[in-house]
């Protein structure tokens, strides 16, 4: 068996729509191609003997055991992989249930298909299951101690991606609430909502969290002295940076017992509370010092320690936080009982489990002592002993809910100091003795205020009710449902997605809104190029989706991305469908024409419920497609009395129609009538059929959305086929006596596509300037010869520059071929070098002609067409 190719799909795809994290392996199965599991001996007991819990797998027989039945009655080892792969993943803790195995067109050769919580979990089980197999097969066993290894490796690369308890919990909110979320890589950064009506979080930390508020808070004394003033109870205390003035500090406010802390410090390091002499208090301030310059002597409050959450200006949590202990079993020592509390599978390290393991640190021997105990005292009975004097969660403290016990003059107080300080989320710490009672009742004081505060003890509190804190932060940063999304429309098709995605991002722009596209050609945003290239893949629909800027997004989504990473947004209000045609077939185990549908078929069916699927009823390939999606349907067609439109405009659709002349919309009872197609430009004076279409597509997509027909007449009133608008698209130039057109048809349906425009070109003679790219298929070139010789009066045949791996001069032979087949004496030459061919075209030019190229390279082409001397680009003839 050999593994040919590993992908990662992150978005709907060609596998699924709903599942969108899937690795697809294409896998060969070599000598295994023609051996069924049950025909390879003690296969089916090495297997059960390794993975015993491959028996939960129901597979096709739909019930417990289902999978092995298959396998000692015989199934093809590509699903076999599938099944292990996903229960490696599974012993490593990671849910996954979704797989598929296809054999390609090719014998023997498999696609495995399995789902991932991971990506690099994903592929290393899908490389992992490929080992495992084979070593059965071979030796008729798999090492235990490799499958631990493997599924350790596993279960790092699952704790390595891991969030963090705040960010892992908002993140969950988000998808609860069908915000979209994504990771920007850097400084942990993660982006909510798309475009223009994005927030970004950092931790607990949002774009609305202002940097004084952050700077204050993080200065505790500077704090302290802000509450004194507005009349918040806080601990006397004062800030010296010299042992010296320790004895007058410790004086000040009041005498023992006091506490000491760095004066910038966090997560309760250097602090020592409840110094009650001087030795103590002698290497409180050394251990202080250690961390920050200056030191903090306060008052030591009696009482418990409690962490108030308030977001957006409301209290919405309150946990008590208990230091680390343990409790006495009678027969256990304080060790003992230590080890034995930090089995506990909750309990981590640093803040990635819900709780943290138990560390002793200098001041736990102190407080043993304190409490007359030593590591090896047993404990009696139901005793507390405490081993961290601070509650911090990170030092092995729990947490208590008792957001329902505070007092309302807290809640007012809390909500009061969090305005004062000036954040939009603050954690404030408060020491006293009962929360349910107002603090100046009880000598309660407000210890600190904290920016980004952890989330993990209010959603996963040791005691008491979990509290959806980040429901309250999704709340704040998003109102309303919509507020977090930009309308995405998606185009697709095998001929004229580029066309379509600039038409309809030039018609969103009538609307006065900023529109971010992606193409072939480049990613745009308003009028501006981002990036030159082609661009349909899923990276550049993220580079518009975390534009700020960006408030409507036009994605070209090309085959290609589509089939290796999947889409790269979860649904789009608007897909746009407009052909399938034979292209590319071959590639990418994608071999039929139908197959090729349901590629496409993933734009129309990851649209929202409530968006609509923009179809062409003309192709029945594309019609069919609204059987599969869940959302609005929206034909478009060139034929008035298309029976399918006819049909679903009485039952209340909506349609795009050329009728008479015009590109109308037609609703209910009524036509409303956009414009004459002759006064279009991008449709050549109407000249250009499928041009029409194109605009009739991105006029409906448009009115689905909600641009009216005015701003959709201006939009294709000013759109121009022009070089500069749409290169290499129906580029029309005027030199003179002749005249020379560029477009980048390449395949059959566009070959017929720009043929129906040449054919109306009565003037004079037309000549051909035609090839293909080279990875196409012998047929594909032979059809293209058939068309060319059905569509010009003379034909030159050239080749690529880049042959895509095909020799040089198969691709015109198989083009002549074409030609002879349909008219034995037609009139060409071919010339390979492509400059060559299309000067000899321009060379030969007769009075009147047109000269149609179709070059790999479009810019080349216009620049030697300029050479000449052009009068005019034209855009549309009268
Ligand atoms: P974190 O940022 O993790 O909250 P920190 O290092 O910023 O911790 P503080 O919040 O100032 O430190 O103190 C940690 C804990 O020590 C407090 O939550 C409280 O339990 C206790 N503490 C601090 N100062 C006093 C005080 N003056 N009286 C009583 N207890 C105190
Ligand atoms: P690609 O797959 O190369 O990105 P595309 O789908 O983006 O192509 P366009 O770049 O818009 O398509 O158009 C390429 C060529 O396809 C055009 O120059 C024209 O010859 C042809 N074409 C455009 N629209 C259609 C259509 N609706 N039907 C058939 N052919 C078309
Ligand atoms: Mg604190
Ligand atoms: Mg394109």
């Amino acid at each position: 068996m050999r593994i040919l190719k590993i992908q990662t799909l992150r978005g709907p795809n060609y596998w699924s729509i709903r599942r969108h994290k899937l690795i697809v392996m294409r896998l060969d199965l070599e000598n295994l191609a023609d051996k069924p599991s049950n025909e390879i001996p003690g296969f089916y007991e090495g297997l059960v003997e390794a993975l015993p819990s491959l028996e939960g797998h129901y597979c096709s027989p739909g019930c417990r055991g289902g999978f092995l039945m298959r396998v000692r009655e015989g199934t093809m080892m590509g699903h076999i992989v599938e099944h292990v792969a996903l229960e490696l993943q599974e012993l490593a803790g990671m849910h996954v249930g979704f797989g598929r195995t296809r054999e390609t067109a090719t014998p023997g050769i498999y696609q495995v298909v399995l789902e991932y919580l991971n990506e690099e979990a994903g592929r290393y089980a899908g490389r992992a299951a490929v080992r495992l197999c084979q070593s059965i097969v071979d030796r008729g066993r798999y090492p235990k101690a490799e499958l631990e290894q493997d599924i350790q490796d596993l279960k790092d690369f699952w704790r390595d991606a891991s969030l963090g308890p705040s960010t892992e919990a908002i993140v969950k909110e988000a998808e609860k609430r069908g915000i979209p979320w994504m990771a920007l890589g850097a400084r942990f950064l993660i982006q909510l909502g798309y475009g223009v009506n994005q927030k970004r979080m950092q931790a607990t930390m949002t774009d609305n969290t202002g940097i004084l508020g952050v700077e204050l808070a993080c200065d505790k004394e500077a704090t302290k002295r802000i509450l004194a003033s507005a009349g918040v109870p806080v601990p006397k205390g004062t800030v010296i940076s010299f042992l010296d003035d320790l004895e007058e500090a410790i004086e000040y406010v009041g005498g023992y017992p006091i506490v000491i802390k760095p004066l910038d410090g966090n997560h309760g390091r250097g602090i020592t509370i409840d110094i009650r002499t001087w030795e103590e208090a002698e290497a409180a301030y050394e251990a202080a010092r250690q961390v920050s310059r200056s030191v903090i002597v306060e008052r030591y409050y009696v009482g418990r320690d409690h962490r108030v959450l308030v977001v957006d200006g409301k209290v919405v949590a309150v946990a008590e936080r208990v230091p680390a202990h343990v409790v006495g079993n009678g027969r256990s020592t304080v060790a003992e009982l230590i080890e034995e509390t930090n089995q506990d599978p909750n309990r981590g390290e640093g803040h990635d489990n819900v709780l943290t393991k138990i560390e002793l640190d200098r001041t736990s021997y102190q407080l043993l002592e304190r409490q007359g105990y030593t590591l090896n005292s047993v404990l009696p009975k139901g005793t507390v002993c405490y081993l961290r004097a601070t509650a911090n969660l990170s030092t092995g403290g729990c947490a208590l809910d008792r957001t329902d016990e505070i007092h309302p003059e807290n809640i007012w107080l809390a909500q009061r100091v969090v305005k004062i300080i000036g954040l939009d989320i603050a954690g404030l710490d408060i020491v006293t003795t009962d929360i349910s009672r107002p603090l100046r009742e009880v000598d309660g004081v407000i210890v600190e205020v904290n920016a980004a505060p952890g989330f993990r003890m209010h959603v996963a509190p040791s005691q008491g009710i979990p509290r959806n804190v980040a429901g309250a932060v999704m709340d704040m940063l998003f109102p309303n449902e919509q507020s977090s999304r930009i309308p995405i429309l998606s185009v697709t098709g095998t001929n004229g997605k580029t066309t379509t995605t600039r038409l309809l991002a030039h018609i969103y722009k009538q609307t006065g809104k900023v529109v971010g596209y992606t193409t072939t050609d480049g990613t745009y945003i308003g009028d501006y190029l981002v990036e030159a290239g082609d661009n349909t893949g899923p990276q550049s629909a993220h580079l518009i989706l975390q534009d700020p800027t960006v408030e409507v997004a036009v994605l070209e989504s090309a085959r290609g991305g589509i089939l290796r990473s999947g889409l790269g947004f979860e649904a789009a209000n608007v897909g746009v469908v407009l052909n399938v045609a034979a292209d590319h077939l071959g590639i990418g185990d994608i071999d039929t024409i139908d197959q090729l549908a349901n590629l496409k078929s993933v734009v129309a069916e990851a649209v929202f419920p409530d968006g609509y699927a923009v179809l062409n009823a003309d192709d029945h390939r594309v019609a069919a497609m609204a059987e599969k999606t869940k959302a609005n349907i929206a034909y478009f067609t060139m034929n008035p009395d298309s029976e399918l439109v006819r049909k679903h405009i009485q039952k209340g659709g909506v349609a795009a129609v050329y009728e008479n002349g015009y590109l109308s919309i037609v609703k209910g009872d009524w036509t409303h009538r956009i414009e004459r197609a002759e006064a279009i430009p991008l449709t050549m004076g109407g000249r250009a059929p499928f041009m029409i279409a194109n605009a009739l597509a991105a006029s409906l997509a448009a009115f689905v959305q909600n641009v009216t027909i005015e701003q959709i007449r201006a939009g294709l009133k000013t759109f121009r086929a022009s070089v500069s608008q749409t290169p290499g698209r129906m580029n029309l130039f005027n030199l003179g006596n002749y005249h020379a057109l560029v477009d980048y048809a390449h395949n059959p349906a566009s070959y017929e596509a720009v043929g129906a425009f040449v054919r109306n070109w009565t003037t004079g003679q037309r000549i051909g300037v035609v090839g293909g790219p080279g990875d196409r298929r012998d047929e594909d070139f032979v059809t293209l010869g058939k068309l060319a010789a059905d569509i010009f009066d003379y034909i030159i045949v050239k080749e690529d520059d880049d042959t895509r791996g095909r020799p040089r001069g198969s691709a015109a032979a198989l083009i002549t071929q074409g030609i002879t087949q349909v008219k034995p004496n037609a009139r060409f030459e071919a010339i390979l070098d492509e400059t060559q061919a299309i000067n000899k075209g321009l060379d030969m030019a007769p009075e009147n002609s047109l000269v149609v190229i179709l070059p790999e390279s479009v810019s080349r082409a216009i620049r030697l067409i300029r050479t000449r001397g052009v009068v005019k680009e034209e855009t549309h003839q009268q």
